[in-house]
């Protein structure tokens, strides 16, 4: 080799590492993984560009019963960060995370939120099954706020360069959160102070009722999981319910089975109507937000209970 070209190589391997197309590539965005689409679309709003978000459940899969592939392992290892409910939401899915060795950031969302308790009506079927604090947090948009925040946080803690970008977003995205407070309460206001009650698949809508106003007639299901089977006495004493308070609709979510809620709604008269429950839809569908979901789902219980 000619010691011109020495000197070239020599060169080379010196100002190598400072060319600006290397110095300068802009850092990869966050890898955020929510274990379904609810809380995907939340980080999608907070992490806005710096993250890319991916939801382990599928569009209209439900909650309380996934059934994980292989390939979710290696998905919960590689991601920055994983987003959960909590309050037993995830149960199927807590043996595969403990045991993933994942090193990624895990935020229960809605742990040490204001959460309702299993109650005194279900003391007597309380199983293992079941955890004892009622999961669906985000059927009241003021405690999807707080979720905002602490995505806000865990981002941020991630990327501190972009932290005012996601605390920013956050907020932005709060002030549409509090507009749908508002625009939930007015549209409950025109069902009928003795319409106002709920049926529905499982006991999901606590949070709703206790926010803006409604009650909670029964459910299918006696319980705030999709995970066990009513009893024949229950569903009798659920129809008995229905038509002593004379309720008008059974609300049953997508990602369940219609079946039994199907048989109590034609025992009883009411109409069966199906919401937008555990999941979003595809970017297709009617719900592909958090904010479409929401108000789909109000637009069409308002509807049914007018
Ligand atoms: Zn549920």
């Amino acid at each position: 080799m000619k010691i011109s070209a020495l000197r070239f190589l020599f060169t080379a391997l010196v100002f190598l590492p400072l060319i600006p197309s290397f110095a300068e590539e802009p850092p990869a965005p966050l890898e955020i993984l929510a274990t379904n689409t609810i809380i995907a679309d939340v980080a999608r709003q907070v992490g806005g560009e710096y993250v890319r978000v991916e939801s382990l459940l599928a569009p209209d899969t439900d909650p309380h019963s996934f059934q994980p592939a292989p390939s979710d392992v290696s998905r919960i290892v590689s991601c920055d960060a994983l987003l959960m409910n909590g309050l037993g939401l995830e149960q199927s899915l807590a043996t595969l995370i403990a045991n993933s060795g994942s090193r990624a950031v895990m935020v229960e969302l809605s742990a040490g939120l204001p959460a309702r308790r299993l109650g005194r009506d279900y003391d007597g079927h309380h199983d293992h099954d079941h955890g004892d604090f009622d999961p669906h947090v985000w059927f009241d948009p003021n405690l999807v706020m707080l979720w905002a925040g602490k995505i806000a946080d865990a981002l941020a803690g991630l990327d501190s360069l972009h932290a005012g970008v996601f605390y920013d977003n956050a907020e932005r995205y709060r002030a549409q959160l509090v507009e749908l407070d508002a625009w939930i309460r007015a549209q409950v206001e025109t069902i009928p102070p003795g319409r106002r009650k709920l049926v529905s698949d499982h006991d999901q809508f606590g949070y709703f009722c206790d926010r803006y106003g409604l009650e909670s007639a029964g459910a299918v299901i006696p319980g705030f999981s999709t995970l066990s089977e009513p009893s024949a006495r229950e569903l009798a004493a659920l129809e008995d319910a229905i038509r002593a308070q004379k309720v008008t609709a059974v609300f049953v979510g997508n990602t369940v089975s219609p079946v039994l809620a199907k048989r109590v709604a034609d025992d009883t008269g009411a109409r069966l109507i199906t919401l937008y429950t555990g999941s979003l839809t595809s970017a297709d569908g009617a719900a592909p937000t958090y904010l479409a979901f929401m108000r789909h789902d109000v637009a069409t219980i308002v509807d049914a209970l007018k």
